[in-house]
């Protein structure tokens, strides 16, 4: 173990030790006492805080960042630029990565050690201050010191393949609804909107008119702001039986393009476009956010459920995609020009039954902005999407005794 992964720990242990019976309720920022500046060469982090909080710090490579975490924090009304006035800091993400963990990601310019961690605490207030000291180290010390200590305190339970509950015939269409990103991992960002909450309040919208609907079930893999791994998604969508699954996104293209209206997405593991790939590419980066390597445990499960997905599901995502574009037509929402595409993304890959990824609008463009916005907006993407999957449940219906020889 590395000096620095012992200094991260030690702080845990005494922060947890010394003064467990204050961490009741919630510590709170305190946004105009907390700040990351540059310190010589190197980095400061000042976070006051409402109350003490257990946290622990530790950095990760490509690209360098410093990770904090705390158990847990309300940011209040903080905002990246209030916090970042730093030359030596390339960006800065904040929010919940489960219930109970909340998390503070800086990009680092260059490699930097953790020079010096430390919490203290008015014993009059009892309102703590963490601060963080980083100072510029080679690349070799700084690739010796990354990742953080392995710790169950900590560490999320590793998630699990489950076999999918027995189905009930002529039950449910179980569908599983993902809105992406969430909590610290906001996704696209513009005119004051992040798509984590607008595709949120697009999945609530679907899921109850899905449940209106009759013959469907809606489940939500996220129903607060809060990051949800891609694996765990998965996990989620097994657990509950899902026939099939609808993440929604409202990505950006790019910062120019004014292309708009919806689109869905099925899995390609062919050629991509140029359109197809920056969207691919960004929803694989996602999960960087985590600050964790997943590789290994991503990959294992990963490549179990594609062998399962490979021969069944790639007929029924690509009718479950078409008749959700017929059904968003069919509903007068605003549809791209080119509404069906195709991209090798991670989170269609997983899946052992149809999953498709709808972009509901762009978020580059300002009437995909304001349909999302408004609850009028969304109701005609909602009429659509549940159009559409009525129609391929039909489908699916008339195919059944086919299927059953
Ligand atoms: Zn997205």
């Amino acid at each position: 173990m590395s000096g620095l992964r012992f200094l991260a720990l030690i702080l845990l242990l005494v922060a947890g030790a010394a003064r467990a019976q204050d961490f009741a309720g919630l510590a709170r920022l305190d946004v105009a006492s907390s700040q990351v500046r540059d310190a010589g060469d190197g980095l400061v982090v000042d976070l006051g805080l409402s109350q003490p909080v257990p946290y622990r710090v530790f950095t990760m490579a490509d690209p360098a960042r410093l990770v904090m975490d705390f158990k847990q924090v309300d940011w209040g009304a903080t905002t990246r630029t209030t916090l970042l006035n730093a030359d030596h800091a390339t960006d800065l993400r904040f929010g919940q990565v489960r219930p109970g963990l909340s998390r503070l990601v800086i990009g680092l310019s260059g490699p930097m050690l953790v020079k010096q961690a430390g919490m203290t605490v008015d014993p009059t207030t009892d309102q703590a201050r963490i601060r963080v000291q980083m100072q510029p180290t080679t690349p070799a010390a700084f690739a010796a010191s990354v990742g953080a200590p392995p710790d169950p305190g900590w560490d999320a339970a590793p998630p699990t393949a489950l076999p999918p509950p027995p189905k009930a015939p002529g039950g449910p269409l179980i569908v599983m609804l993902d809105p992406g990103h969430g909590g610290i991992d906001p996704g696209a960002q513009a005119g004051g909107d992040k798509e984590a909450d607008l595709v949120l309040k697009l999945g609530r919208d679907l899921a109850e008119a899905i449940d209106r609907a009759g013959g469907m079930k809606a489940v939500l893999t996220r129903d607060a702001d809060v990051f949800v791994p891609l694996e765990e998604r998965m996990t989620l969508a097994r657990a509950a039986g899902a026939d099939v699954m609808i993440s929604l996104h409202a990505d950006i293209l790019t910062e120019d393009d004014t292309t708009g209206g919806a689109s869905v997405y099925t899995l390609s593991p062919g050629a991509l476009d140029a359109a197809s790939e920056r969207t691919a590419e960004r929803h694989d980066r996602s999960d960087l956010l985590r600050g964790l390597d997943l590789t290994g445990q991503d990959d294992t499960v990963a490549t179990v459920l594609m062998d399962l997905a490979r021969q069944e599901t790639g007929p029924e995502s690509v009718m479950l995609a078409d008749a959700l574009v017929a059904g968003l037509k069919a509903a007068g929402a605003d549809v791209n020009s080119r509404p069906r595409r195709e991209a090798p993304l991670a989170v269609l890959k997983a899946a052992d039954f149809p999953s498709v990824l709808v972009e509901a609008g762009f978020l580059s463009n300002p009437q995909d902005r304001a349909a999302l916005e408004s609850e009028k907006g969304r109701a005609a993407i909602v009429a659509g999407l549940v159009r559409g999957l009525q129609a391929y449940a039909a489908q699916m219906e008339a195919k059944a005794p086919l299927i059953r020889q």
